[in-house]
């Protein structure tokens, strides 16, 4: 267990504006000659609460905390922009949480995926031909925004893939589950090869991504490509069935929105308060979006 613990909990080195600064390198280093060693790094351990150990807060992220303060505020008085520091922008710790808006409105969204599906599950017959699909779907993306969560409390070379991959999941399965509702129900055998080609896919992106180096580029296009047939598949079955269907809306505002609120993310402003961000904003942004959806399985779509 200690080893994997030590695995998942091994620190993320991705260099910005702010890490560069020497500034905050002779800082960082000076303080983990200073308290990271001998016997002050055992008054550190002593003195360190218990759940910062257990989330694995060592001495030299205390220090890079500290340094990346200093900085920021020398920064401020000298008139520069905000720097962002190993890849993020400076966040205000609260207890062991790093990104404590972003890791709310991660377990917002999944506490929301986890009422409806109770909702959704007392309310629609297990006999449904998509009962067991959208079930499926449901622990994907309640899945997806634990990983999220624990990402935002908590960012490691580990936890980021896991937050990543497990959002590409719920992409890939949304694209499952429309293929499911368009031709799944009249040619379950087309439905079958096209959901083992999405694993197979799937194994190739993590397989990618997991055994060189990690192409954010990469990710970052194969899951926009993810989205985008997502969206169109969708879009194109809501819109030829409208005229059938009209509650068919909450489906074309949920993809389209989902897709859009995405675009948040370009902000990419310095956080509010040093807590909220673009990022933060749109997860919080995904919340309502969860109920609507559901909504839409429940009601509309999936026992005709
Ligand atoms: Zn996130």
């Amino acid at each position: 267990m200690a080893p994997l613990l030590v695995f998942l909990l091994a620190g993320v080195a991705l260099a910005s504006r702010g890490d560069r600064e020497p500034v905050y390198r002779e800082c960082v280093s000076a303080c983990e000659q200073r308290n990271c060693t001998g016997a002050r790094l055992q008054d550190f351990r002593a003195e360190q609460p218990l759940y910062m150990r257990l989330t694995g807060w060592a001495c030299l992220d205390d220090c890079r905390y500290e340094c990346m303060w200093d900085t920021v505020s020398l920064y401020i008085k000298e008139g520069y922009a905000v720097p962002q520091f190993h890849g993020k922008w400076p966040f205000s710790r609260f207890l062991f949480f790093q990104e404590p808006a972003s890791a709310l409105a991660s377990f917002l969204n999944g506490f929301a995926n986890l009422v409806m599906l109770k909702r959704y599950r007392s309310s629609v017959p297990v006999s449904c031909p998509m009962y067991q699909t959208c079930l499926n779907f449901a622990i994907v993306s309640i899945n997806a925004w634990f990983w999220s969560t624990v990402f935002h409390t908590r960012d490691t070379a580990i936890t980021e893939k896991m937050d990543y991959f497990c959002a590409s999941a719920v992409i890939l399965h949304s694209i499952y589950l429309c293929c499911m509702r368009t031709l799944g129900l009249r040619y379950p055998s087309v439905a079958s090869v096209f959901g083992a080609l999405l694993v197979l896919l799937f194994g190739c992106h993590v397989s990618y991504l997991t055994l060189g180096r990690f192409d954010y580029s990469y990710n970052m296009l194969a899951n926009a490509s993810f989205g985008m047939i997502n969206l169109i598949w969708w879009l194109m079955w809501c819109l030829r069935r409208h005229s059938h269907q009209p509650y068919l809306w909450k489906c074309v505002l949920v993809v389209v929105l989902l897709q859009s609120l995405a675009l948040l993310e370009l902000l990419d402003f310095p956080p509010v308060l040093w807590v909220l961000d673009a990022h933060a904003l749109w997860h919080f942004s995904t919340i309502p979006l969860n109920i609507l959806f559901y909504r839409f399985f429940k009601v509309a779509t999936f026992c005709f």
